[in-house]
Parts: structure tokens; C-alpha cells; sequence
């Protein structure tokens, strides 16, 4: 099932970059019209309709008739008596492990004076508002809740909302509800893909603007939280998921096979490769993939993303497999090879690096600590996983008194001056009576 490619002869490197092409451009299209104008105009409704666009889109697209977008205190106590006890444990458990984690990325405020007066200093202060995206669309995605509220409430964020789309009796997940509640989420919205995206970045008459999106979502969501960038803040390029496992002649094919599954499972975009220097292993897991496979309850969604963007790529060795990798810059990436901590060093680009057979992805997923809400399509090339940074900002402090202003008065009317600014010039004269 998965496509073969050789670059073991791949003098020209043509092979490799159209295979990064079509691994780092999955945006997918809707009978011929492509992602960004069908986003565009959905964004463009919501800002003129408000809740009615809102109303309209959850009924088209989630199949949904929804009469309130807010969900009332009933809905969320009604939820803690539907949640299994166990499953509220793992859920805490998780929250406890994501939260130790972030709390390890707090930054403090500075001041530093020095001897001549000055003090120079720079403030870090939460987002007062943040919006979270939760995908509901084919997978209630629980985790994705703590992934992303966790940091944030750990960053010190005041409000948190967040949007998430219905089932179609217009109800939420329960564990979805319960699990907002455990992170500290303020409010929950029925609403989903780029409506909600568009919803929180301008606000409507029920569901307020925020100063931040974060959160994944399939190609629709992430396009949208692109073309809202700029006007409200966003967390980076979250689409639908990836994984890419170098493997050796240790790698356990059972496993590997198990964890390129893991991610086809999400979306018919996600993207699942494979690059390895061993042949037999290679055949191996692609034997694995067909018979785990037949087990599997998504098995149509991972066929067709298997059929697309699933990939088995020899390589000469495993120097050639990194390069490979650090081209796709892929967000998960797993090491199973014989000593992955010595090639640490040689990984540049991956939204998170899972070392070893026994690191599999989902652990991250659910259970480590850091956040799962990774960068996809390439762009871990320039971003970060969702972290604490995402939730702060800061402010310089510049503090001069009469003396230290003076003696470096010249200095700025000089560049003011020809800068040809001299309103700027005039500003540090009349202080001197220049
Ligand atoms: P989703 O909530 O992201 O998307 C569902 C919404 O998509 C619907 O409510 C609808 O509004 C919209 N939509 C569906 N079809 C549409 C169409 N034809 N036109 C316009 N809008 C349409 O849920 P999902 O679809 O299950 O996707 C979840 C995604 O999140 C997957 O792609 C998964 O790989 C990704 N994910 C990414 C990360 C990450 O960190 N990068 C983490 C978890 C999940």
C-alpha cells in the first residue's frame, strides 16, 4: 500500500523534490475549487453574518441544527456523569504531565540597571484572550483539548475559549467537555472548521474576538487561522498530521508498520513515510501495514491516505535517510535505529522527535508531556511546537534619568538628523535647551 521510492539512483535529485513537494503541499481541493477561495469566502460570511453564518455552516458541513452556540453549565455537568471514572483519571493524569512540562518554560521578567542610572528590562505578561480549535470533525479529539489549554493556562492566559464542532444531534463529545473544564476553558462554542476560526478572529454576536488562535484541524482550519494571521494572532500551520519513522535493520516492522497506521488514521491528507536502508525491512512492514490494517475501524480513511501520501523511501544509508527528513521537516518524527541518541545531533527540522522503539507517536500524542499541536506541511522548518512563548508577549522597559539621557544626547540627534526626523531631533533637544 505504501508508495515505493527509490533515491538510491536519484542522480539529479529530481525524485526528492517532487516527493517534498507533494508532501509538504497537501491542501487538497473541492470539485476543482481550491482550499484558499473556499476558506476565503466562508471567512468573508461569518464576518457579515455573525451566529446565522455560523448556524448555516454547522448545518451544511457537521450536518448539524443547532439552536444556541454556547454550551450552558447543564451541558458541561451533565458531561462529568457521562465520562467513565478511569477515563477522568487518564485525563488528569495527562493534564499533571503536561503541565509539569510547560511549567519548565515560564520565562521572568527583568530588570537590569546599571551603574550610570539606566535600567533596561523587559516585561513578559500573559494574552488576556485566547481561542482554541479542537477537532471534532471525524475524531473527538480529547487530547487535543489539554494539548493546547494546558500551556496556555500555564503561560498565565486569562480567557479561554473554545470551538469545536457538534455531532449531528448538535451535542458535544462529553470527555471533550470535561476535559475543557479540567484544563481551565472558560467557555465552549458548537462550531467548527474555518467558521470558527473566523468566528473567534472577528467575533460575533455570541462567540467573542480573540487576541490568538491555537490549535490543529484539518486542511480547512489551518488555512483559515493562515488567513486570519495579521489580524488576531495564530499558533502556527496545524494541518492535517504527519509522521516519518527512519528505521534501520533493528526496527521492529510490527511497530513501525503500527505507527505509520497511527497517523494515515486522521485524515485523508496525513501523510505516513517510511525511509529506511533496508530492503527486507522495508517489505516487511508494508506486509505489516496490510495485515494490521484489516483490523483497523478507520481503514478507509488510512487506505486512501496511504494510496496518496504514504511513502516507503530506500536510502543508502542512514546519513542520506536524515537529509531526506530534514528536507520533508517533518512533525513526527521517530528514530528506530540501533543508537538514535547519536543522531541527534544531525536532526535540524521535526515538530517532535521520538526516540527509540519504544517511544512510539502516540505516547506523545497522549501521556509525555509535551504538546501534540505540531507544525505540518514543511513549516517545522521555521516553527515550534505549541509551547508557553506562544501565550506571552513582551514589553522593553526603558528607564534614563537627566544625566544618562545627556550624556548620549548627541549621539541621537545625530541619527535623527539624518534620518532628516526633526521632530525626533527637537525631542531630546528641549529637554537641554538646545
Ligand atoms: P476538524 O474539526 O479539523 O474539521 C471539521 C470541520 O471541517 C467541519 O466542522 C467543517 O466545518 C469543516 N469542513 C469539512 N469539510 C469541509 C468542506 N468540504 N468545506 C469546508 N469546510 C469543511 O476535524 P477533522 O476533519 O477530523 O480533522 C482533524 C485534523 O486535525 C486532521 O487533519 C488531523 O490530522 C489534524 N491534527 C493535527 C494535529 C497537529 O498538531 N498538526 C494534531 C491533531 C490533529
Amino acid at each position: 500500500m505504501l508508495n515505493i521510492v527509490d533515491l538510491r539512483n536519484d542522480f539529479d535529485g529530481s525524485i526528492k523534490k517532487d516527493l517534498y513537494k507533494k508532501l509538504t503541499q497537501r491542501t487538497g481541493t473541492q470539485n476543482g475549487t481550491n482550499t484558499i477561495s473556499i476558506v476565503a469566502e466562508i471567512i468573508d460570511n461569518v464576518k457579515q453574518n455573525g451566529d446565522s453564518a455560523l448556524k448555516e455552516y454547522t448545518k451544511k458541513f457537521d450536518k448539524a441544527q443547532i439552536e444556541t452556540i454556547k454550551v450552558s453549565e447543564e451541558d458541561i455537568t451533565a458531561a462529568y456523569k457521562e465520562v467513565a471514572p478511569e477515563l477522568l483519571e487518564t485525563i488528569k493524569k495527562s493534564k499533571q504531565n503536561i503541565w509539569s512540562f510547560h511549567e519548565k518554560q515560564l520565562q521572568n521578567s527583568w530588570i537590569s540597571p546599571k551603574e550610570d542610572g539606566t535600567m533596561l528590562g523587559q516585561l513578559v505578561r500573559p494574552l488576556e484572550k485566547v481561542g482554541l480549535y479542537v477537532p471534532g470533525g471525524t475524531a473527538p479529539l480529547i487530547s487535543s483539548v489539554l494539548m493546547t489549554a494546558v500551556p496556555a493556562k500555564v503561560a498565565g492566559v486569562e480567557k479561554l475559549i473554545m470551538c469545536t464542532p457538534p455531532s449531528q444531534d448538535g451535542s458535544i463529545n462529553p470527555a471533550i467537555l470535561v476535559a475543557a473544564r479540567e484544563a481551565g476553558v472558560d467557555e465552549v462554542y458548537r462550531a467548527g472548521g474555518a467558521q470558527a476560526v473566523a468566528a473567534m478572529a472577528y467575533g460575533t454576536e455570541t462567540i467573542p474576538s480573540v487576541d490568538k488562535i491555537c490549535g490543529p484541524g484539518n486542511v480547512y482550519v489551518a488555512t483559515a487561522k493562515r488567513l486570519v494571521f495579521g489580524d488576531c494572532d495564530i499558533d502556527m500551520f496545524a494541518g492535517p498530521s504527519e509522521i516519518l519513522v527512519i528505521a534501520d535493520s533493528s526496527a521492529v516492522p510490527e511497530y513501525v508498520a503500527a505507527d505509520l497506521l497511527s497517523q494515515a488514521e486522521h485524515d485523508i491528507l496525513a501523510s505516513s513515510v517510511l525511509v529506511t536502508d533496508d530492503v527486507s525491512l522495508l517489505d516487511s512492514v508494508k506486509t505489516e501495514i496490510e495485515k494490521q490494517l484489516l483490523g483497523l475501524k478507520r481503514n478507509e480513511i488510512i487506505e486512501k491516505s496511504l494510496k496518496s501520501y504514504g511513502f516507503g523511501i530506500l536510502v543508502d544509508n542512514l546519513e542520506e535517510a536524515i537529509e531526506v527528513s530534514n528536507n520533508i521537516a517533518p512533525e513526527h518524527l521517530e528514530l528506530c535505529i540501533k543508537e538514535p541518541m547519536s543522531i541527534l545531533g544531525m536532526i535540524k527540522n521535526a515538530g517532535a522527535i521520538f526516540v527509540g522503539n519504544y517511544s512510539p507517536e502516540p505516547l506523545g500524542d497522549y501521556m509525555a508531556g509535551p504538546s501534540h499541536v505540531l507544525p505540518t506541511s514543511g513549516t517545522a522548518r521555521f516553527s515550534s511546537p505549541v509551547n508557553v512563548d506562544q501565550f506571552i508577549k513582551k514589553s522593553s522597559l526603558i528607564y534614563y534619568n537627566k544625566q544618562s539621557l545627556e550624556a548620549t544626547n548627541n549621539d541621537i540627534v545625530r541619527f535623527a538628523e539624518a534620518e532628516l526626523l526633526d521632530a525626533h531631533a527637537n525631542a531630546i533637544k528641549v529637554r537641554f535647551n538646545k
